[in-house]
């Protein structure tokens, strides 16, 4: 390796389902300096399969054809190549695949309700080592330089370590020597056949943190016996259950905070050591590698978020770094919606299907062209970033706030929020760097002063608010009696950016959106001592919270800090003293409260642009050749949308009509004879 920075094996959705799409994410790590960047999960026999997840599925010499172009991409940027190879055991439902899930006993599943495994027999545990061996040996020639035999997240290796999986009264089981034996074995075996080739990599969570794992002592002890066969130990918290543990976002885990365990793995090997902990901060990273804990710092939402870390290290250049947020959109987006993003960085998962670096921009084809961007929320902060790197020399960003951010102003306050922030302050400091971008706070724009400004684009990015009369999804109707100039209703941004309260004690926050506003005000104002309860129409209390693997974290949170929850109840009439609804069985519902959090649906600031593209005379008589529109002005979404739209705004604003909706590559697998032809 020619650092210590190592890309530790991360979901993406891209697996051998998108052979150039993973190619291209990993090797533009490799070429921002990581020095091994490896695949995701690699299942190696048919009995593990976890679709609707996408996996780096490694059965058989077509599938080695899909991962050589990603060995070959990294290898051109001089990093190595890791393949993750993989049995989930119990965890596996094959639900496509139709074989039976396998485990050390017949237990059921605790991450998918229904499975109940065959209690893998001798022959069983023979096959399975055999078809990882066999694996191995594809993986080596496949190009990879560490291949793995991967037993954290509760998998199969652990399966037969926990005793929580494990019940066998055999050779397999019992003593820690025969629990660990499957694991000592498959790796033996592995070492055996291509360990002058590879390093051997076992990737072990050391403190299951729960039933389904094991503890750090009895990690320790395996760490020692295994250590013969094992290059590079790959280590970790929790379990697939508790991945959130592991996966910890911002909102629960500090920085580094896996090492209370993992720092004590240096007392069972002299080995290599890799260690994660969504680190991004190289002083810290210096301070671990210099205590011994770990050999290498492993990313692998930090290496999401800025594939160019390692380089800005080398370069001196560590306030440049896009610091990875760790708000698990990264997860949102891979396990809910099947191909990988990322808050920070808009171009993560776009580098082959849009042909997105992270670090390189077209120059401008005009630079002189006078832009004007309006709105400094995400979408207009990356779009002035874009524009201004792509070197047009007259960017002006114009916000009616004093303080940049939109509404992550005041999202970035709500409890354990604040490192959403880092989408601001990292376009603040590109922005700082710049000085073909003039930024303008505190100056609200009318349409006249947009047609006086001079520009020749403008961009609207003036984003959205949440709506103060209670329009919401179950009805699409306003809330009867809800009306935000009245005491006891209120908006989210009344609140939190305005530091307005209710009129009393007894507050209800009414959540229709699911996601991290409504129980961010909740907790605010339970935090203040108001008596809070969170009403929702959902089935559940912030359910794309389980997206991000924090929903029983949050609604834990929620839970300590007193706020009653109450789940499928739409909310229609507010009045003082009083709010009414139905439940999600017809039932009338009420609760007698001083004052409501309507958060129920946001609306767009979009009447600048209607009263702009009202008078195209005006727009040509003001030189205004472009006019467009962005983000949260055009609909309301997730702040990573805002940025994407913003970033694409800036690469494109040349294009005839740059926001029109366009067609991405594809990727086609088609194999060069289908088998059923060739029979
Ligand atoms: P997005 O997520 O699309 O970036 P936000 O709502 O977070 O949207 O941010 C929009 C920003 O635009 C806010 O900071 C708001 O103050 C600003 N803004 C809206 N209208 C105007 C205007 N007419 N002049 C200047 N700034 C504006």
């Amino acid at each position: 390796m020619r650092n210590r920075f190592y890309q530790v094996p991360h979901c993406t959705a891209f697996g051998t389902e998108k052979p150039w799409t993973q190619a291209a994410h990993r090797g533009v790590k490799a070429e921002g300096g990581w020095a091994a960047v490896c695949t995701e999960y690699a299942p190696f026999a048919p009995d593990t399969d976890e679709a609707p997840l996408v996996a780096a599925r490694f059965w058989d010499e077509d599938d080695m054809r899909a991962l050589r172009l990603m060995t070959d991409e990294v290898h051109r940027h001089g990093a190595l190549a890791g393949l993750e190879l993989h049995h989930a055991g119990n965890h596996a439902e094959n639900n496509v695949t139709r074989y039976p899930t396998l485990a050390p006993s017949q237990t059921a599943s605790d991450l998918h309700a229904h499975v109940v495994a065959k209690a893998m027999e001798r022959s069983d545990i023979e096959r399975v080592q055999r078809d990882w061996v066999e694996a191995a040996k594809r993986a080596r020639d496949c190009g990879f330089d560490i291949v793995y035999a991967y037993g954290a997240h509760s998998y199969l290796l652990m399966q037969f370590l926990s005793p929580f999986y494990n019940g066998r009264t055999d050779g397999y089981g019992g003593s820690l020597a025969n629990r660990a034996r499957f694991w000592l074995e498959t790796l033996e075996a592995g070492k055996r056949a291509i360990g002058d080739d590879c390093a051997i990599a076992t990737r072990i969570s050391v403190e299951g943190l729960g039933p389904s794992g094991i503890h750090v002592d009895e990690a320790l002890e395996f760490v020692g016996l295994a250590d013969p066969y094992v290059d590079l130990w790959d280590v970790n918290v929790g379990s697939i259950s508790l991945w959130s543990h592991d996966s910890g976002s911002s909102r629960y885990f500090e920085e580094g905070y896996q090492l209370r365990w993992t720092g004590r793995v240096r007392e069972a090997t002299a080995k290599p050591i890799v260690g994660v902990g969504r680190l991004t901060n190289p002083d810290l990273m210096a301070r671990i590698v210099r205590s011994g804990a770990w050999d290498l710092v492993g990313a692998a939402r930090p290496s999401i978020a800025d594939p160019f870390l390692p380089r800005k290290v080398a370069e001196g250049r560590t306030d440049e770094i896009r610091e990875c947020t760790g708000s698990n959109v990264c997860i949102m987006k891979v396990d809910g919606f099947g191909h990988l993003g990322c808050l920070q960085n808009p171009t993560a998962g776009e580098e082959h299907r849009r042909g997105w670096h992270p670090e390189r921009v077209e120059p401008a084809g005009d630079p002189s062209t006078p832009i004007l961007v309006l709105g400094a929320g995400p979408a207009g902060l990356e779009c002035a970033v874009t524009l201004g790197r792509r070197g047009f020399e007259r960017v002006h960003l114009v916000e009616a706030e004093r303080e940049l951010g939109g509404k992550l102003r005041w999202v970035r306050r709500l409890p354990g929020l604040g490192d959403w922030g880092r989408v601001v302050d990292h376009r603040a400091v590109l922005l700082a760097k710049l000085p073909n971008v003039a930024v303008v706070t505190g100056k609200r724009l009318a349409a006249a002063d947009v047609l006086d400004y001079g520009a020749a684009v403008v961009v609207l990015a003036t984003g959205s608010h949440w709506s103060g009369d209670g329009l919401q999804a179950a009805t699409h109707e306003p809330i009867d009696g809800a009306d935000p100039a009245l005491p006891h209703v209120l908006t989210p941004e009344q609140v939190a950016a305005e530091g307005r309260r209710p009129p009393g004690r007894r507050v209800a926050v009414y959540d229709a959106e699911g996601y991290v506003t409504g129980p961010g005000i909740a907790q605010l104002l339970a935090a203040e001592g108001f008596e809070v309860t969170l009403v929702t129409p959902l089935d559940l209390v912030s359910p794309l919270s389980d997206l991000t693997v924090e929903g029983p974290l949050l609604r834990r949170a929620l839970h300590d800090a007193g706020v009653r929850m109450v789940r499928g109840v739409t909310i229609t009439a507010v009045e003082a003293g009083r709010a009414t609804g139905e439940t999600e069985f017809e039932e009338p519902w009420a609760l007698d409260i001083d004052g409501v959090v309507l958060v129920t649906q946001q609306v767009s600031n979009d009447g600048l642009y209607h009263e702009l593209v009202a008078d195209p005379a005006a727009l040509a008589a003001a030189g205004i050749r472009r006019l467009v529109r962005i983000g949260d002005a055009v609909a309301p979404r997730m702040p990573s949308e805002a940025v994407f739209e913003g970033h694409r705004c800036g690469r494109e604003i040349e294009l005839p009509d740059p926001m029109a909706v366009r067609a991405y590559d594809r990727e086609r697998w088609v194999p060069d004879v289908a088998p059923s032809m060739a029979r």
